[in-house]
């Protein structure tokens, strides 16, 4: 393992942090207990003050064949894994299409676009060296249990990649703010949507600093420059507040704050 200095207003996809020290963890190394695991920052809002912080390193951003199964590395990113599956004809990973992050990033948060979410096709996980089935492990719509981090994910070779679902999803992608984001702040509410909420509370387009809840897609917080994590967290705790008193609804955070 070795220290990092990372730019976390470059690395973020929501463009806001410092400079901080990450540690980055190997193959082979014993992966700390007190430190917070950071992938492709595509889901993170990060203050000034985060916590210690560790990465894997590039030794986990493999794929491999053994059997029927695809081993994939947890640091792999998911343009690659898509590029992969298209080359060998595999099925199951179209939706990762556009989706930015990480293979472990996708496997803690249960990413998905539609009724696709990365449990549905996984098969086990590997933590602390040992294999868990996913059956053994809690999860739910963007959310996943995980005990440890997940260094390997292995799901059983399916025949058969669709450009067809892929481009359909991808489609999907066009209601996107282009600005930086982290993607959809809240998780949508059982039987309704955030962004309508969002919506509904007046706070499409709400700005606040250089931080604001976007034109297109309300749901999303997007950095329309120089935005710093207290506008960002002021605009979410606005919109919880609102959507609380005008709905009676607790809305979720689907972004993790640090
Ligand atoms: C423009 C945009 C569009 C998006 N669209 C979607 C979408 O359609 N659907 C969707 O589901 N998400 C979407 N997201 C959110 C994001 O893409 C996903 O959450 C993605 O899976 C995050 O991966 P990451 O590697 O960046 O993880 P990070 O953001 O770095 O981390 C997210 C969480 O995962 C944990 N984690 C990461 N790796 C591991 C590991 N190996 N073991 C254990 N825990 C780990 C971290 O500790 C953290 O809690 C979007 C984001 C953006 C910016």
């Amino acid at each position: 393992m070795y220290i990092k200095n990372i730019n976390l207003q470059k690395h973020s996809s929501i463009k806001i942090g410092q400079i901080v020290e990450v540690l980055m963890i190997e193959l082979g190394d014993e992966i700390p207990s007190n430190r917070y695991l950071i992938a492709g920052a595509n889901n993170l809002l990060l203050s000034d003050n985060p916590p210690p912080l560790m990465m894997l390193s590039k030794d986990f951003a493999f794929i491999k064949e053994e059997d029927d199964f695809l081993i994939i590395g947890s640091a792999m990113p998911t343009g690659r894994i898509v590029s992969y599956a298209r080359k060998h004809d595999i099925a199951g990973f179209e939706f990762c299409a556009k989706l930015p992050g990480t293979m472990g990033g996708m496997v803690a948060m249960n990413a998905g676009v539609k009724s696709y979410e990365i449990f549905n096709i996984l098969h086990s996980v590997k933590m602390n060296g040992e294999w868990i089935l996913k059956e053994d492990i809690t999860h739910g719509y963007r959310f996943a249990s995980l005990s440890a981090v997940v260094t390997h994910v292995r799901f059983k070779i399916i025949k058969g990649f669709s450009q067809e679902l892929l481009d359909e999803l991808k489609d999907l992608r066009s209601n996107q703010p282009s600005e930086p984001s982290a993607g959809s702040a809240f998780k949508n509410p059982e039987g309704d949507y955030a962004g309508r909420l969002i919506e509904a509370v007046g706070l499409k387009g709400f700005r606040k600093g250089d931080m604001a809840w976007s034109e297109v897609h309300s749901n999303f917080l997007v950095n329309l420059g120089q935005g710093t994590y207290e506008e960002a967290k002021f605009l979410i705790d606005l919109a919880k507040e609102k959507v609380l008193e005008k709905f009676a609804i607790e809305m979720q955070e689907e972004i993790k704050i640090l």
